[in-house]
């Protein structure tokens, strides 16, 4: 077999197409490759898929995966056809797409490595400019956007994150079934639902939204009852522990200004017991029965986080009940608030522990957005750090390499 025809074989090229010439370039490390077509050979038009004699052909280049440590680059002359009923176009090639200086082989390379490091470092480490890769990455994000099937979603989640310092916004839409990212709108007030249902229109009707599952905002809860009419506000375990956490917190700023014993344990009071490491458990041991605030407002919390544990409704209200009594009677007021603020939404915690609407597919994606803005770190605009939310949690049909 000749050089020729074993990179023939490998890169998949069949008839008309052939490889014509390689070249090697030791000293510049890299491959051409030079693909030609038979000669008198029709093309499909793009546009009706008819066979149509050539008009002209262009030279053109792109960048294919590496030959060992050598850059690759296929180059062909691309034809164009002359129509009948469309005229002359440009045909679509087997190891392309339109409009890019990269081979499909290459582009499915670059989007798998996205999803494991940062833009800037895929683009060093393959040499090609960062917004090339961005370019690739958003083509192929949007075409699997476009393709997904929504269509049957009954709960989604909301909820705002911070994008940068100061109070810059933006809010997720979730398919809680799937646990996946389906919209991303700036802002966070309430007419983030209208865009939102604007956006899926034509694939979902809104009124089969059953339940929709946030944070307690209320710019949240009166965009979902005005534009979602029919659904079910509900919230999650998640929402509901993050807003006690943050209750929780506040109590022991204050409180460790005056007691020193509390400096330094931020994040202790914030973590769930067997998530403590084992030099954290000591000090916890040591502090949680305190006569502070914080380990009252420590115990408010843990008590609290057992109520998901119960699986009977009525009992979980009752259960509800109690804790609010004694929350409202603990004299610390961001614990008196936070049990008031829970008690209001009783019916919605309810209803999502009833529905088995998962806690977890909130705390999850969270978890992938920390890492899709630490990727896109300094990133000037939004479409780029929109693109690398949905790579990471938007659970995208995307190209593989074979
Ligand atoms: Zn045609």
């Amino acid at each position: 077999m000749e050089d020729k025809d074993l990179i023939q074989l490998a890169l998949g090229i069949i008839p008309p197409w052939f490889v014509k010439e390689l070249n090697l370039d030791t000293s510049k490390k890299r491959m051409d490759i030079y693909l030609d077509f038979i000669k008198g050979s029709k093309f499909l038009c793009p546009v009706c898929n008819e066979l149509c004699p050539i008009h002209d052909t262009k030279e053109r280049v792109w960048r294919h995966l590496d030959f060992f440590h050598y850059e690759t680059y296929l180059h062909a002359k691309v034809p164009r056809i002359k129509c009948n009923g469309h005229g002359v176009k440009l045909i679509d090639l087997p190891w392309t797409r339109q409009n890019t200086g990269f081979t499909l082989f290459f582009e499915a390379l670059i989007v798998a490595m996205c999803k494991e490091m940062p833009v800037a470092s895929v683009a060093d480490i393959v040499h090609i400019h960062e917004d090339s890769v961005w370019r690739i990455l958003s083509h192929y994000v949007d075409k699997a956007k476009e393709e997904r099937d929504i269509s049957y979603i009954k709960t989604i989640g909301v909820d705002e994150i911070a994008v940068k310092k100061g109070h810059n916004y933006v809010t997720l839409f979730y398919d809680m079934e799937e646990a996946r990212v389906i919209h991303i709108e700036n802002g966070k007030g309430k007419d983030v639902f209208q865009k939102f249902r604007t956006e899926i229109a034509g694939k979902v009707d809104h009124e089969q939204i059953q339940y929709i599952s946030m944070d307690m905002y209320p710019a949240f809860k009166s965009g979902a009852r005005e534009y979602f009419p029919k659904a079910t506000i509900v919230f999650d375990k998640f929402h509901v522990i993050k807003m006690m956490n943050d209750s929780v917190d506040r109590v022991r700023r204050t409180e460790s200004k005056e007691n020193h014993v509390l400096k330094n344990t931020r994040f202790m009071w914030l973590k769930n017991p067997d998530r403590l490491s084992e030099k954290e458990n000591v000090i916890m041991e040591s502090i949680k029965n305190l006569d502070t605030k914080t380990a009252k407002a420590y115990q408010f919390r843990l008590a609290l986080q057992r109520l998901w544990t119960i699986k009977e409704t009525s009992i979980a209200r009752e259960y509800l009940d109690k804790w609010h009594y004694w929350g409202t009677h603990s004299n610390i007021p961001e614990i008196i608030s936070v049990s008031k603020a829970i008690k209001k939404h009783a019916q919605g915690i309810l209803e999502a522990m009833k529905n088995g609407i998962n806690n977890g597919v909130a705390e999850g994606i969270n978890n992938k957005i920390k890492t899709a803005f630490k990727r896109s770190y300094g990133l000037k605009t939004e479409k780029y750090r929109n693109t690398m939310i949905y790579l990471m949690a938007g659970k995208l049909t995307l190209p593989t390499r074979c």
